[in-house]
């Protein structure tokens, strides 16, 4: 990369800075995109791939129907098939409390502008013919998406790299650089570059990028474990969400498979994790069965990858740039067991690959869109809390807009910064 000076770098090249460059160049900045790893190469390749509004808190619904616009224009641009599809995503239900929470949530849902409807059993069934069971009913939105996460990110990386964003790989940044409440640019790996506006986009590790502005960010990190098939003829048309097990249709033919709504997630212990625990004590206490606590490794692990930022010691890079956290193979043999339960398959239900990522978690698991408040110029995207695929590209739009005018054309003022200094415990209010 040419070292000079852009409008705005961004850190992080997921599907949040890519959608955040895409915005940008279209309206004419030079921008440069930095990575440490590879594009994608954490949250936004290993993602489920659902596109959905659905079951969201109702804060977060503006966002999540921009963010549908978007990905069909993303969808229409992008010169590979992205196995984008807009035909709905089913949540079924077996419990009737469960269901009338759904229907009370689709009537706030619907004063957003939201078409989500609950669905009768009879519905589900025509809809699913395979699902074997007794359900209540379910949550339906017939315009929920979905798409391959690996192929999206980076399809809209090579769009935006076409038209002139520097996207430059396997380049840590290191420190951001301000004089006085002005932003300069980012010292990283390969040098200075100059820019007067930095996005952050960088999922799990942007607390620490941010540690030397003393901003309150309480973000933890849970493991989510995921796995696909073989292609084989499991006759799901449409993702699928039951509270034990969730499918998707890939194009490849086969389903990618993880935890439902119920989870579990891991939550693996470091001493971060520990100083911040008190504040998810709520949401711990609204799924308590959802997280597997572990004490292992990355007790030792985390504080020492997190350090090598601070450092200029560029072989601990290597840690750092495409962390592979290891998948737990309780987990996916609880989904294979689920999926064929209640799908009758048989041995054509094959495991081709298994795989984690560790998603970044606020307290509320609303996100934050924030400039930092001595530093107007540094724009935070960040604790998207597993919601940031399908809400990537308006968060992108959002990040781009207050970096470009320090407004945004969105509500925003629930996911501020300050919440978290304002309120010690906050809790989440998503209905799935
Ligand atoms: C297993 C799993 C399943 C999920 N399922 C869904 C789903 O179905 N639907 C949904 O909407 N969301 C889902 N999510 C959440 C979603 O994937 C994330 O919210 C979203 O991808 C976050 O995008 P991002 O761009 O903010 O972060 P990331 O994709 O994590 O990207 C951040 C990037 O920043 C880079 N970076 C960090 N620090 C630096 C630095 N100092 N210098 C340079 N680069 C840096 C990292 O290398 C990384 O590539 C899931 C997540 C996981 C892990």
């Amino acid at each position: 990369m040419v070292m000079s000076s852009y409008d705005v770098a961004i850190i992080g090249a997921g599907i949040v800075g890519c959608s955040a460059a895409w915005v940008l160049n279209r309206r004419g900045l030079r921008v440069a995109v930095l990575e440490k790893g590879r594009v994608g190469g954490e949250q936004s390749s290993r993602n489920a791939g659902f596109i959905r509004q659905q079951g969201r808190d109702l804060r977060e619904i503006p966002m999540a129907r921009r963010a549908l616009a978007l990905w069909r224009q993303i969808s229409a641009e992008v010169a590979t098939d992205i196995g984008f599809r807009d035909d709905g995503v089913l949540a079924p239900t077996s419990d009737a409390v469960q269901l009338e929470k759904m229907r009370r949530w689709a009537v706030l849902a619907a004063q957003a502008g939201l078409h989500s409807r609950v669905i009768s059993r009879e519905e589900v069934s025509a809809f699913v013919p395979r699902l074997i069971g007794d359900y209540e009913g379910g949550l339906f939105t017939a315009d929920d998406a979905w798409a391959e996460p690996d192929l999206a990110t980076e399809a809209l990386a090579d769009l935006v790299r076409a038209r002139g964003v520097v996207v430059h790989e396997r380049c840590v940044a290191k420190r951001i650089v301000t004089q006085g409440a002005h932003v300069s640019g980012i010292e990283t790996e390969a040098g200075f570059i100059g820019a007067g506006r930095v996005i952050v986009t960088a999922g799990v590790w942007a607390a620490d990028l941010l540690a030397p502005f003393r901003v309150s960010l309480p973000l933890n990190d849970l493991r989510v474990s995921l796995a696909c098939t073989e292609p084989f003829d499991h006759g799901l048309t449409h993702p699928i969400w039951l509270p034990d097990v969730l499918a998707r249709p890939r194009k490849d033919g086969g389903l990618t498979i993880g935890p439902g709504t119920d989870g579990p997630f891991d939550f693996d212990i470091s001493p971060r994790g520990i100083r911040l625990a008190p504040r998810f004590v709520p949401a711990l206490l609204k799924r308590p069965s959802g997280v597997r606590i572990n004490l292992g490794r990355h007790f030792i692990d985390d504080p020492r990858r997190r350090s090598a930022y601070r450092g200029d010691d560029a072989s601990r890079y290597d840690a750092i740039r495409v962390p592979e956290p290891e998948p737990t193979a309780a987990i996916i043999d609880r989904c294979v067991a689920a999926l064929r339960r209640r799908f009758g398959y048989g041995a054509e239900l094959r495991i081709a690959r298994r795989w984690a990522g560790r998603i970044d978690v606020t307290p509320d698991a609303l996100p934050v869109v924030d400039h930092l408040p001595q530093h107007p110029g540094i724009v935070l995207i960040s604790g998207l809390s597993g919601h940031g695929f399908g809400a990537g590209p308006a968060l992108g739009e959002m990040a781009a807009e207050l970096a470009e005018t320090g407004a945004c054309s969105l509500p925003r003022a629930d996911f501020s910064l300050d919440r978290f200094e304002k309120k010690y415990f906050l809790t989440a209010e998503s209905v799935l």
